[in-house]
């Protein structure tokens, strides 16, 4: 027990660039991702003591890239365990790699029921960089986490001064510190020196898989990309190795090929769940009757990545299309 008034936070580490380490100061592409302790970084940014008292745990020290469901299903039952143990805890905050923060953003947008904030950060530099992004990251997520305007807001992601849902955030470049975007609706809102800057939140946010416990093993969702004469064997082969589910990123606005309907058509087992997301980057997939019938739901304006994470918890809970349909 101790006996500051400051908020208490919970940092989990994950990795990433936020904890890479180069050789030179000038290096910014060639560095080792997730070598930096969880409890360095939180050092190397003295100034958050003014904002929160901050327990550190390591949960991996990783390159995003190379993030497995194992690790989801401890990052989440350590969130939840946290939150479900301490009333007084004020957040939770998470340091993790850029690649994948979208994933494992919308990963516990799904699964976490608490107004308090769960917000993920990352770096697009190394932490031994010249004007390494990290710390000021670090410090305005933290600055998010204690601000009473960022309850109930769900999960956040904090990069770069903006503050964007989990619902929306995706990495748009592969360099630059300005590397997330909310694409069709914006941030939610900013951080800076004079605060941090939300819209209330809404009181009625869905949380579909609140009551889902993960468990091993997680089933195996394949993501297929459109393009001018798909290989045609692909299909085939993935259901035939059983995957128990699949994401079209269609062209356009989610259309698959002739020739990737037929694949889908031709096959005479029972068909996995299937959704149609699109590779465009920004706007919807609607429903239509020609996808329908074969069995391939519209995943609206999720991304193929987050399509694929949502189709992960929908397998895991039983879902059938109907019930996935229903969640879009
Ligand atoms: N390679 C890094 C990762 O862990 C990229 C980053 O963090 O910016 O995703």
């Amino acid at each position: 027990m101790s006996g500051s008034s400051l908020p208490r936070l919970l940092l989990l580490a994950t990795g990433g660039t936020i904890a890479g380490r180069a050789s030179d100061v000038i290096s910014l592409n060639h560095y080792s991702a997730g070598v930096i302790a969880g409890e360095e970084l939180l050092q190397s940014v003295p100034q958050l003591k003014q904002l929160a008292e901050i327990e550190v745990e390591q949960i991996a020290n990783v390159d995003s890239a190379d993030l497995t469901f194992a690790h989801w299903q401890r990052l989440v039952t350590r969130v939840r365990e946290a939150l479900a143990a301490d009333p007084d805890l004020c957040g939770v905050v998470i340091t993790h790699g850029t690649n994948t923060l979208e994933e494992t953003a919308w990963l516990l947008q799904l699964l976490i029921n608490d107004p308090r904030p769960v917000l993920l950060v990352g770096a697009m530099r190394p932490a031994t960089a010249l004007s390494a992004d990290g710390p000021l990251n670090l410090f305005q997520a933290v600055q998010v986490a204690v601000s009473p305007e960022a309850c109930g807001q769900g999960v956040l992601v904090v990069m770069d001064g903006w503050i964007h849902s989990a619902c929306e955030v995706t990495k748009v470049a592969t360099q630059g510190v300005g590397a997330f975007e909310s694409p069709d609706v914006g941030p939610l809102g900013w951080v800076d020196d004079a605060g941090v800057h939300l819209t209330p939140a809404r009181s009625d946010r869905p949380v579909p898989f609140a009551h889902l416990q993960l468990a091993e093993p997680w089933p195996q969702v394949a993501i297929l990309h459109g393009c001018v004469e798909p290989p045609s064997a692909l299909i085939p082969a993935l259901l035939s190795a059983g995957v128990h589910g699949l994401v079209f990123t269609g062209t356009g606005a989610g259309q698959l090929s002739a020739h990737e309907r037929r694949a889908l058509e031709d096959w005479t087992g029972p068909l996995p769940l299937m959704l149609r997301a699109n590779r465009c980057g920004s706007g919807p997939v609607h429903h239509r009757g020609q996808f329908a019938r074969l069995g391939l739901v519209p995943a609206g304006r999720l991304s193929p990545q987050k399509a694929r994470v949502l189709l992960l918890l929908a397998l895991m809970a039983g879902l059938d299309r109907a019930q996935l349909a229903d969640l879009i």
